[in-house]
C-alpha cells in the first residue's frame, strides 16, 4: 500500500490504476481508554491531534466527530487565511498560525492549495486610512508584512472596483501579500490522514451525548457509539461549542449564529487576492475553479441551523454591487451556512475549563480557519502539558469574568455585532 504522496506515487498510481493507494484513514471504532479524547472533527480537533501525537510524547488519542469529517465550518468557510491583526493577545497567535499554514502542504504531505495571494482591506474614508495605518504599524512592530496602498497603487492592482461613482469612495487599501486562501475541506482530511498515520482513532458518527465526571474529575464521553474512557478530555466543536460544555455543567460566553457562504458560476479570472469592503461587511476571492467565493456578516439571531435567510443575502450582495457593480452579472450558483461560536469579544478560548481535566477550545467566531493550524498546536500543548503555550496565552476563559476582553474590533460585548 502507497502511503506518501509525491510524484513518483501519483505516476506510478496512475499506471496501475490508482489501486495501490491507502485509505487516507482507517474508519476506526473506539476501544479502551484514551490518553486524550478530542471531541469535534473540524479542523481545530484535528490539527489538535496530529500536534498532539507529533509535538508530545507518545499516547493514545481518538478524534470523536458526531457527522463526517468536514461537515461543520471547516468545510463551509470561505478559505480566507491573514495575520493582519492588532492587539497583542491576537497578533502574535495569527501570524504563528501565518508561519504555520507556509510550512503545512510539506508537513502533512497533502496539497491544500495553500495560496497566498494577498489580502486587501480597503479604505473608505480619512479616518479609516489613520485606524489601517495604526494597525499596519502595528504588524509591522510584530514582524508582520504590512502595506498601505494609496489610490493609484490600488488601482493599478485592481482595476475593477468602483472608483468613479462610488456609494463609498474608495481611498486605498491595506494589503498583506502573505495572506491568501487555502483549500478549506483539504486542510481537514489533510490533517485527519496525517493524525491516523501516526496512530489516532478518527471516529464519525460518534456524537458525544454527555461527560461523565467524578469528584469533578472528567473521565469519560456518553456517545451514541456508547461510553468511552478518557484521561483527558479537549473540546473542539467550535458552533455547538456552549451545548457540548453543557454537559459538563458549564456556561460558555458564547452565542452561536449563522454564517453564510456564495458562489458564483465559474467565470475567467478575474481577482488575483482577496478584497473585503471597508464600508460594509462584505469579502471575495475567486476560486481555482472559477467562482466567485464571497460572504458577508452573520445572520444576526441565535441559531444551530446550517443555512441562513433571505435578508442577509441581500445585504451581503448590496455591500458586493456597492464595491463592485460588474458582480450584478455573475449568477449565484451556491449558498450555505455554518455554525459560528460568537463570543462577547470576538476573540477565541483556549483554555482548561472549570471541570479538570476537561479542556476548551472555542469561540472562533467567523476567523477560526485561519487560526487552524495554530490552534492545534496550542491546544495540544495546553492538554499535553497543563499550562498554555505562550502565544495563546491570552485566551483565557476567566477574561470575560475579569475585564480583560481582547476586543479586536472594538464592538463590545455585542456578537451580532462583531
Ligand atoms: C460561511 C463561513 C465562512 C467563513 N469564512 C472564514 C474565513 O474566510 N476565514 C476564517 O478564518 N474563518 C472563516 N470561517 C470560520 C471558520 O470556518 C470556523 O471558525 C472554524 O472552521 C471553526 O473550527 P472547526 O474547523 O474546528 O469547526 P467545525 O468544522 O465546525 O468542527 C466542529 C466539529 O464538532 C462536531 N461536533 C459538534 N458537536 C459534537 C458532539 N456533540 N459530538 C461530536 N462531535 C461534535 C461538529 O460536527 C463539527 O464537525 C467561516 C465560517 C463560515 C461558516
Amino acid at each position: 500500500m502507497v502511503d506518501k504522496y509525491s510524484v513518483f506515487s501519483v505516476m506510478r498510481e496512475a499506471l496501475r490504476g490508482h489501486t495501490g493507494w491507502r485509505p487516507a484513514w482507517r474508519d476506526a471504532s473506539p476501544v479502551g481508554v484514551y490518553d486524550v479524547i478530542i471531541v469535534g472533527g473540524g479542523g481545530h480537533g484535528l490539527a489538535t491531534a496530529y500536534y498532539l501525537a507529533k509535538n508530545h510524547q507518545r499516547m493514545r488519542i481518538a478524534v470523536l466527530e458526531k457527522g463526517w469529517l468536514g461537515n461543520g465550518s471547516i468545510g463551509r468557510n470561505t478559505t480566507i487565511i491573514r495575520s493582519n491583526y492588532l492587539l497583542p493577545g491576537n497578533a502574535p497567535f495569527y501570524e504563528f498560525s501565518m508561519k504555520l499554514w507556509e510550512g503545512l502542504e510539506q508537513d502533512i504531505n497533502y496539497n491544500a492549495m495553500v495560496s497566498q495571494r494577498g489580502v486587501l482591506n480597503i479604505i473608505h474614508s480619512d479616518a479609516q486610512r489613520d485606524a489601517y495605518a495604526r494597525r499596519g504599524n502595528s504588524m509591522r512592530l510584530n514582524g508582520i508584512d504590512a502595506e498601505l496602498l494609496d489610490l493609484a497603487a490600488l488601482r493599478a492592482k485592481v482595476p475593477y472596483l468602483d472608483y468613479e461613482n462610488a456609494r463609498f469612495p474608495i481611498q486605498g487599501a491595506l494589503l498583506q501579500r502573505r495572506g491568501g486562501t487555502v483549500r478549506h475541506d483539504a486542510v481537514a482530511w489533510g490533517y485527519a490522514r496525517a493524525a491516523d498515520h501516526l496512530g489516532v482513532d478518527i471516529i464519525q458518527n460518534c456524537e458525544v451525548t454527555g461527560i461523565k465526571t467524578e469528584n469533578g474529575k472528567a473521565v469519560g464521553v456518553e456517545t451514541t457509539r456508547g461510553y468511552i474512557a478518557g484521561k483527558k478530555i479537549g473540546l473542539a466543536c467550535a458552533g455547538n461549542s456552549s451545548r457540548v460544555a453543557a454537559m459538563a455543567g458549564i456556561r460558555l460566553p458564547i452565542e452561536s449564529h449563522a454564517l453564510q457562504a456564495f458562489v458564483s458560476e465559474s467565470i475567467k479570472p478575474l481577482i488575483d487576492n482577496v478584497i473585503t469592503f471597508g464600508a460594509g461587511h462584505f469579502y471575495i476571492s475567486q476560486s481555482d475553479k472559477g467562482g466567485l467565493v464571497f460572504g458577508g456578516d452573520i445572520d444576526g439571531y441565535n441559531s444551530y441551523a446550517s443555512r441562513g435567510n433571505l435578508p442577509t443575502i441581500e445585504d451581503v450582495c448590496e455591500g458586493g454591487m456597492a464595491l463592485m457593480p460588474m458582480l450584478g452579472r455573475a449568477r449565484l450558483v451556491r449558498h450555505w451556512g455554518g455554525i459560528m461560536d460568537m463570543t462577547m469579544d470576538g476573540s477565541p478560548i483556549i483554555d482548561k475549563s472549570p471541570v479538570e481535566n476537561l479542556y476548551l477550545n472555542a469561540g472562533w467566531c467567523y476567523g477560526g480557519f485561519k487560526a487552524t493550524p495554530a490552534s492545534g498546536w496550542c491546544f495540544a500543548h495546553l492538554i499535553a502539558r497543563d499550562e498554555p503555550h505562550e502565544v495563546a496565552s491570552a485566551y483565557r476563559l476567566d477574561r470575560f469574568a475579569k475585564g480583560y476582553v481582547i476586543d479586536e474590533k472594538g464592538v463590545g460585548a455585542t456578537p451580532n455585532l462583531h
